[in-house]
């Protein structure tokens, strides 16, 4: 299953409210179940455990304990068979500030199949499994090559691995005494093609089990001709061969070449990465200028377009961190309400505009879904949008996170 710019978000946002929650003792529960793990089985583990813990002595913590297995039952009760990739559960009395405590669930599909079953307790919950899910998955093969030596290695996400160093037997330039010339060259020719045949195998072998999807591009690096050489030789398998990016001048040929060679690449890297967000924040900013002006920003606007069936793509930050909430009056007698676009949740609600009474939140919502689900009945393409490069930040800073590109012009609210 592939995650779509949204549901990553939602999920590193979920992730973010699990990681700041922690518990007392080690009352909470974090559940990995398989997809082929019969949840009577989770269940009768969950019995036993309840049993267990009607030996702890401190009366507050067994009945915090047995809150938590009770709880994580109940919610398992509404899972007859774990879906395609399993489930997730994360349950337990959790701090909600002021010694109080309060029950937490979530029950989630996470983006990869589970692959091991896990129960586990603690004073926070275990989500280094679900990290490592959303972890980048992207590789590149990197290969640099000249006459003497190669190595062929991987860059994921951040690391470089590298897997092979390879010596050729190509002799110098320099001929020994006795052997003619023209001899000479075409030994030396067929050594280097040897050399290279022999790089092209050990990168097949290497690269072909990848995962395509995962296999971004192959870069290489070298002095010339001789990375020419390779890149236009044939000598790499005919698929990997179609997604080789670049040939890049580095000076090393052993392992530290691999790391020279991430270096040059470095902005064909980012570029291929933010290539698509470049391009549609481009297009933003082209119409924000234009007569035509097929461009809106701002929540209010924004959210008003999507009302209308107006967004043809809906641009939202990374690093937008909003919700919308319905505000109300604590005093029943009044009847004063509103909505509110609110950054983070700690910021004050103040008092009732008509009787000064406090206010409370009714509902609230993160943004980016409340947005994200309005594009989605209008058919608008959604983009969340990196803020690591120059209109990203604009976005972000000067547009507040929120803006689209219009199929055709509204009226201003
Ligand atoms: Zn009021």
């Amino acid at each position: 299953m592939e995650f779509t710019a949204q549901e990553k978000y939602e999920f590193k946002r979920l992730l973010d409210g699990l990681r700041g929650k922690t518990g007392r003792g080690t009352e909470l529960i974090s559940l990995y179940i398989p997809p082929d793990k019969q949840i009577s089985d989770v269940m009768s583990q969950l019995r036993e455990e309840y049993g267990q813990a009607a030996n702890i002595k401190s009366r507050v913590t067994r009945l915090s304990v047995q809150g938590s297995l009770e709880s994580a039952m109940s919610r398992l009760k509404l899972i007859p068979k774990p879906p395609a990739n399993g489930v997730v559960l994360f349950i337990g009395a959790v701090d909600a500030g002021a010694n109080k405590t309060e029950m937490y669930s979530v029950a989630m599909e996470p983006p990869d199949p589970i692959v091991t079953y896990r129960y586990h307790c603690d004073s926070s919950f275990l989500l280094a499994p679900l990290e490592e899910m959303l972890a980048d998955k992207k590789t590149f093969g990197l290969i640099v090559i000249d006459r003497r030596e190669a190595a062929i290695g991987i860059l994921k996400g951040k690391y470089i691995e590298p897997l092979k160093h390879l010596t050729s037997t190509v002799p110098g330039k320099q001929r020994k005494g006795g052997q003619s010339s023209h001899r000479f060259q075409q030994l030396r020719l067929i050594a280097i093609h040897d050399f290279y045949k022999r790089v092209g195998e050990s990168a097949t072998e290497e690269f072909l089990p990848i995962d395509p999807k995962d296999l971004q591009g192959i870069l290489i690096g070298g002095p010339s001709p001789t990375k020419e050489e390779f890149m236009e030789g044939g000598f790499l398998h005919h698929e990997l061969q179609r997604k080789v990016l670049d040939a890049l001048d580095v000076s090393y040929t052993d392992e530290s070449g691999l790391y020279e060679l991430v270096d040059a690449a470095q902005e064909r890297l980012i570029d291929l990465e933010l290539t698509q967000d470049k391009v549609v924040m481009r297009r933003f900013m082209k119409e924000l200028v234009s007569d035509k002006g097929l461009a809106a920003y701002g929540e209010k606007e924004v959210r008003h377009n999507l009302e209308l069936g107006a967004v043809e793509v809906l641009l939202l930050s990374e690093d937008l961190r909003k919700t919308w909430a319905k505000i109300a009056c604590i005093n029943r007698g009044c009847d004063f309400s509103e909505s509110q676009v609110r950054t983070g949740a700690s910021a004050p609600l103040g008092n009732c505009p008509k009787c000064g009474s406090a206010l409370s939140i009714v509902e609230e919502e993160d943004i980016v879904s409340v947005l994200s689900k309005l594009a989605d009945q209008s058919g608008a393409e959604v983009k969340i949008i990196s803020t690591e490069f120059e209109e990203g930040t604009q976005l972000y800073k000067a547009f507040g996170g929120i803006a689209a590109i219009l199929r055709f012009k509204t009226s201003h609210i």
